[in-house]
């Protein structure tokens, strides 16, 4: 199928042109929140088709809706926009906290951008936001060049709902992206726990920005998350860090070693940059380009997409299960008296929940 952006009629249209579109395909828009369920599907996905970023964020603003009626729009702007989808590099990047994540965001988007062309789309898991309510991850104001670059997008983590939630928002929003011809998809997260893992099982590149001058740079990161790593990076390789920096990735190097080969064939490398200076960018892209060409030409990034598909299967099945069980009425009333069973010693939590869930699955037949 073509896609819009290649034809003549749309020209002009796009985000590229940078001038934001007029508000678009239904009146209703300018009337604020209330006219917006009114937009039809086909009003959604001819906008994201068009490369209108005004509804592409509304859609997403869909996506992320806890709303049902809400939730069936998006499913149905999701389905028709995937078969204009897939078509981008995308590339997580993550880190802890104070790492430099947002100031290098700026840089490798910027550096890209001009290098390439095309549109970059930033977004964010960020597991956090739950408790906070806020969502700190891909926030405009900590990307000063790329939030008033005519060719991007940012979206910060959607800011409710379990990490397995948030995740699968995050991953329909890259979907709608790239209907939108946006062919580069960065995807952000806190670099403390499992919200790598579900950052990894939506990329194509997974990037580790590190630090370095603790001493004990190794220590304190997890085995785990360095397997995933297809790029290390130590950032804030500037003044007199440059030393630390590098002593740093040749500890990378030698721990990258003694892992097994990765699936992909391809050895993850270890780089020095500082993205407040703007130093080392250019070659951390080389990487990056290198590893597409690489894995492209073993046919291992068509195997990780489709592997990608199948655990997201999986994870919708999970959620969908979880959702129906706990937002059943029922269930709701009787969760609490077995939680009281089970801390009073009167049942065994698994007595508890296999009554439960009886119960639930009663319910259906
Ligand atoms: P994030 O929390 O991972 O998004 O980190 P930020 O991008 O907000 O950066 C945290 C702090 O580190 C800020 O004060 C930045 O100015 C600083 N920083 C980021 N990158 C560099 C760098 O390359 N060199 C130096 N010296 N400081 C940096």
């Amino acid at each position: 199928m073509q896609h819009p952006e290649n034809n003549e009629e749309y020209k002009g249209l796009t985000v590229n042109s940078g001038v934001e579109q007029p508000a678009i395909v239904n009146p209703y828009l300018q009337r604020g929140r209330f006219a917006r369920h009114r937009l039809t599907v086909d009003d959604y996905v001819q906008g994201i088709l068009k490369g209108n970023v005004t509804m592409l964020g509304q859609a997403v603003t869909l996506v992320e809706s806890t709303n049902p009626q809400h939730q069936q729009l998006a499913q149905e702007v999701i389905e028709k926009c995937l078969p204009y989808s897939g078509k981008s590099v995308r590339i997580g990047i993550s880190g802890v906290p104070g790492a430099g994540k947002s100031t290098s965001i700026d840089e490798f988007g910027v550096h890209v951008l001009e290098r390439t062309g095309g549109k970059l789309a930033v977004l964010a898991i960020d597991p956090s936001s739950e408790k906070t309510k806020g969502s700190i991850l891909g926030d405009k104001t900590r990307m000063e060049k790329l939030s008033v670059h005519p060719d991007s997008f940012i979206r910060p983590s959607p800011s409710a709902g379990s990490l397995g939630g948030v995740a699968r928002k995050t991953r329909e929003t890259i979907i709608l992206c790239e209907a939108a011809g946006f062919d580069k998809i960065f995807v952000e997260t806190v670099g403390v726990g499992q919200s790598e893992t579900a950052c990894h099982s939506m990329v194509d590149f997974f990037l580790l920005i590190q630090l370095a001058g603790t001493g004990d740079e190794l220590q304190g990161i997890k085995r785990g998350i360095m397997e995933m790593a297809d790029g290390i990076v130590i950032n804030k390789c500037d003044g007199d860090n440059v030393e630390p920096c590098q002593l740093a990735a040749r500890q990378f190097r030698n721990a990258l070693h003694l892992f097994p080969a990765p699936e992909s064939g391809w050895l993850p490398k270890v780089l020095c940059y500082s993205g407040f200076y703007g130093l080392g960018i250019k070659e951390v892209w080389d990487m990056i380009f290198e590893y597409v060409d690489f894995v492209k030409g073993n046919g291992y990034f068509e195997h990780r997409r489709a592997e990608q598909a199948k655990y997201w299967m999986y994870e919708s099945i999970n959620e969908q299960l979880r959702n129906g069980f706990y937002n059943n009425e029922t269930i709701a009333a009787l969760l609490p008296r077995a939680e009281r069973a089970v801390l009073d010693g009167q049942q065994t939590s698994f007595i508890a929940a296999k009554h439960l869930l009886d119960t639930y699955f009663g319910l259906l037949k």
